[in-house]
């Protein structure tokens, strides 16, 4: 793929849900502690051979506050589905690109067995021209509205975002008034506002990857040290931007290299199809403990 040979910066994803974390850590110490503990029980269950295909297929309620300054920013209700669509696709497993995994990771790929259904969608009006990672979005008091029942049901924000931020989430068992997920207005659904590279809704699938606790999958270090406390995720040297040409060989993982094809690498949104096993055992150990709320 040619570079844009453009003047502005190169259009390449950005999430700021590691930045977010560590600041909640410091704030709540209890946040931590739960972190350990669905470690361990995510741990337990590797061990103890879960089988993530018997599990109940999983409807999670979701709730989009659209905050917006300008006319362009209050998204219709259409593009709102377009992207309930592309996340239930998405942990299903059902996207049609899924074709495109390259041979050697076909049979990783996994059906997370959970749907998502619309149930209600708020519009704030704010003066705040963007947002960051710092959950103002998040309160009314600083220009965003407060998550409705966030125990029960999966909120996502929908606003403008600074600094080229793609979005953010709440990792499983911090706080409940700032619980949920904040997506860029065009980084949202897959019409409407959504713009290219970032327009199939791989933004929000990535950001709730994180909601249900997964990392990313190069562990957030500038080298070969890090992990996802994921086995079938290989270790890889940092995120891979763009799309692409398999194979791309770090931290002596050949000769298939890094997973640039999933959902929590940084690759853009046409060129990641998808979750595997060990990813879906984290997740539905975060949803059926620490998040057991929204089943
Ligand atoms: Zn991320």
């Amino acid at each position: 793929m040619a570079k844009k040979k453009s003047a502005g910066p190169e259009l390449r994803r950005s999430c700021g849900a590691m930045a977010a974390h560590m600041m909640l850590l410091e704030q709540y110490p209890s946040f931590r502690a739960n972190q350990m503990r669905l470690e361990g029980a995510t741990s337990k269950r590797r061990e103890e051979k879960f089988d993530a295909k018997e599990v109940p297929i999983v409807t999670i309620r979701t709730i989009v506050n659209v905050v917006y300054k300008t006319a362009e920013q209050n998204i219709s209700d259409a593009q709102i589905a377009t992207q309930i669509k592309a996340l239930t696709a998405d942990y299903r497993a059902s996207n049609a690109d899924r074709s495109k995994v390259p041979a050697p990771w076909k049979g990783l790929v996994a059906d997370a067995r959970m749907q998502f259904e619309l149930v209600k969608v708020t519009r704030t009006q704010t003066s705040v021209a963007s947002f960051t990672h710092d959950d103002k979005v998040k309160k009314a008091s600083t220009g965003g509205i407060a998550p409705i029942t966030p125990k029960t049901h999966l909120n996502l924000w929908v606003c403008a975002l600074s600094g080229g931020l793609l979005g953010y989430a709440q990792f499983p068992g911090g706080p409940v008034a700032t619980d949920g997920v904040v997506i860029n207005y065009q980084a949202f659904g897959t019409t409407g506002t959504a713009k290219v590279p970032f327009n199939k809704g791989r933004t929000a699938t990535h950001e709730v990857g994180h909601y249900f606790n997964l990392r990313h999958i190069w562990g957030d270090t500038p080298d070969c040290s890090g992990s996802d406390n994921v086995a079938d995720t290989p270790n890889c040297a940092g995120p891979n931007f763009g799309a692409p040409k398999f194979p791309v060989i770090t931290c002596g993982n050949g000769p298939n290299g890094d997973m640039f094809v999933n959902y929590m690498d940084y690759s853009d949104d046409a060129a990641m199809f998808m979750m595997t096993t060990q990813q879906v055992v984290r997740m539905r150990t975060a949803l059926e403990t620490t998040r057991k709320g929204l089943m």
